[in-house]
């Protein structure tokens, strides 16, 4: 049984690494390296991580903000390459185009990124990139009556 204790949603697993390095220093200590942890992605929960023994880490014992439960534009979308939900619309905004996920693609090609230790879910980010793109779309085509912006580049 791998449901988060608050919202009852399933969890999904997460490396122990994962943890180690995104927890903050001073909650540490409580992590057991022997246990399995789930991620809990659910938008209003405070849990982002849990196990079967019925221990939490909440949002505010991690060193970085949870993409799935902040819907600010400054937080991060993509961890290993520094994508913020204002940075890729500006990108997209000034470039007319969906670069974004290409780019991102290319770095990953190039075994840069790092998800492992750097984004919370302990996951590729792409689907969560692909989403903020998808949430912009209606809005640029109101900013850009004219024009039209590609936005799946495959
Ligand atoms: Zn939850």
């Amino acid at each position: 049984m791998s449901n988060c204790f608050v919202c009852q949603q399933k969890g999904k697993p997460v490396k122990i690494v994962t943890l180690q390095n995104l927890l903050k220093t001073e909650v540490l200590a409580k992590l057991n390296t022997t246990l399995n942890y789930f991620f809990c992605g659910e938008e209003n929960c405070p849990i982002v991580y849990f196990n079967q023994q019925g221990q939490i880490f909440i949002i505010e014992e991690l060193k970085v903000p949870v993409y799935q439960k902040d819907k600010s534009k400054n937080i991060p979308v993509c961890y290993c390459f520094n994508w913020t939900r204002e940075s890729i619309y500006q990108k997209i905004k000034e470039t007319q185009q969906n670069d974004v996920e290409n780019s991102i693609k290319a770095k990953m090609k190039a075994q840069l990124c790092a998800c492992e230790i750097k984004n919370p879910q302990g996951s590729c980010c792409l689907t969560n990139v692909h989403q903020t793109i998808d949430n912009y779309s209606s809005e640029f085509e109101l900013l850009n009556d004219d024009e039209m912006i590609v936005l799946t580049q495959n």
